[in-house]
């Protein structure tokens, strides 16, 4: 009884924490555009393809393996951290006992994947502290991502070290009743005397729990909050082809009429407040759940040629850049947060160098594990810098101006488009 009631305590404060960090999302994500999601059966067969079935992540066969395995493996561990809920809250012992099979599956399977997690994870460390990856540099990659990703991989490896306790420790307070639930951790149970094995469950149990816990509420406040965000991102990526530019409806009657002024246009709300995305509150609220999404990784930046050509842009660093702009906005007061402050992420975050760089091959889109469209935040703020500041480099800037007069990007108008055919004989 009293473990319960410390249980339910700690549960309650840690409900209450992870409740505070949720409110403070929706808070920021009220600053965001407004986005609506259509086609839900599309979006369902990418959930499982690529969210689940990991598809992009396998396209490098033996690293994405690796991460694929831990991905998975903590889905199906997961279902056991729901059980050491349900019983610290019940007082019960392995309450989920009575799923029968499924139980024996899911526990079975747990502990395998709880070895396979453990060593892939120490491997993961090892890469970063010894191999030189390219992809894991940057400028983007200050101090606090790499103390994220080693502080985030260390409590990882503390959860299965303390999950392979509990099930080593149960089978030997068991008198190995349950032996065919830990086909690994139930070999070491020699490892730990009898007359301990009941105090050295409680312990691993113990801290097991609470390593979920702190970790829960760490997550959304580093980049490791993909681990909550990564399938609901998939679920509602983009599911036009990557090339489509998104039309903007607050201008559409004006283009349409400009092309055909006998034109029929439905009359369109008033005009928008902001053309384009000079701040990271002029993106959609699915915008910003990308740059929450990122898990640092790098790919989009290995492939964007722009990048391996010595230029300025990288496209982890424009996403990243979003989700460090809103904490700098929310981090002020909140009604100066929805106001304009001196700074945005236009020029203070990310310059227009950068911007101009991207040759919209979307390559960093199509290589992003967690399907980030990270080339729709480029041309946001490109329109902005067109439409809002007339900011746009002087090679485009005559292109522009023809395609404005001369409906083409000549220099000549339309009526002399065949012009050329008259010396041919
Ligand atoms: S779309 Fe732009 S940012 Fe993305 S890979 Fe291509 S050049 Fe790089
Ligand atoms: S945008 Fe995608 S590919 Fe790029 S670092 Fe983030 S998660 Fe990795």
């Amino acid at each position: 009884m009293v473990k319960q009631i410390i249980f339910i305590v700690i549960l309650l404060a840690t409900l209450g924490i992870f409740s505070y960090t949720l409110l403070r999302l929706r808070r920021i994500f009220k600053l965001t555009r407004s986005w609506h999601p259509i086609n839900y059966p599309e979006r369902l067969k990418r959930l499982f393809i690529i969210g689940i079935g990991q598809s992009r992540i396998l396209r490098k066969p033996l690293v994405g393996f690796m991460h694929a395995l831990v991905f998975w493996g903590f889905m199906v561990i997961t279902i056991g951290s729901m059980e050491m809920v349900i019983d610290g809250i019940t007082g019960l012992e392995r309450s989920f006992q009575r799923l029968g099979g499924f139980y024996t599956l899911i526990i079975f399977t747990g502990d395998i994947f709880a070895w396979l997690i453990l060593i892939l994870i120490a491997a993961f460390i090892a890469r970063r502290l010894w191999l030189a990856i390219p992809r894991f540099k940057g400028v983007e990659m200050k101090k606090r991502s790499k103390t994220d990703a080693y502080l985030a991989l260390s409590i990882i490896l503390l959860l299965m070290i303390s999950l392979i306790g509990i099930n080593i420790s149960y089978n030997q307070a068991t008198n190995e009743e349950f032996a065919y639930l830990f086909p690994l951790s139930g070999a070491l149970s020699f490892l730990i005397p009898v007359e301990s094995a009941y105090v050295l469950h409680e312990i691993f149990w113990w801290m097991h729990i609470l390593l979920i816990f702190i970790f829960a509420n760490m997550l959304p406040y580093s980049k490791h909050f993909h681990v909550f965000t990564s399938l609901p991102n998939v679920f509602l990526s983009r599911l036009e082809p990557l090339g489509k530019m998104d039309h903007m409806p607050e201008i559409e009657k004006e283009v349409r009429l400009m092309l055909d002024p006998g034109a029929v246009v439905e009359s369109t709300d008033a005009a928008p407040a902001r053309f384009g995305v000079k701040d990271t509150t002029d993106l959609t609220w699915k915008s910003y759940l990308d740059s929450l999404t990122c898990t640092e990784c790098g790919r989009c930046t290995a492939v964007c040629p722009a990048n391996q050509t010595g230029k300025l842009l990288s496209p982890r660093k424009i996403v990243m850049d979003v989700r460090a702009r809103m904490n700098e906005i929310v981090a002020l007061p909140f009604h100066q947060a929805q106001e304009a402050n001196s700074k945005s992420l236009l020029r203070d975050w990310i310059t227009e160098e950068e911007l101009w760089a991207c040759t919209t091959c979307n390559a960093c889109a199509r290589e992003c594990p967690v399907n980030i469209n990270q080339p729709s935040i480029i041309l946001s703020m490109r329109r902005y810098l067109v439409m809002e500041e007339s900011a746009v480099p002087n090679s485009l800037a005559t292109m522009l101006s023809n395609i404005e007069n001369n409906g083409a990007p000549w220099q000549y108008p339309a009526s002399e488009r065949e012009s050329w055919m008259n010396n041919i004989n």
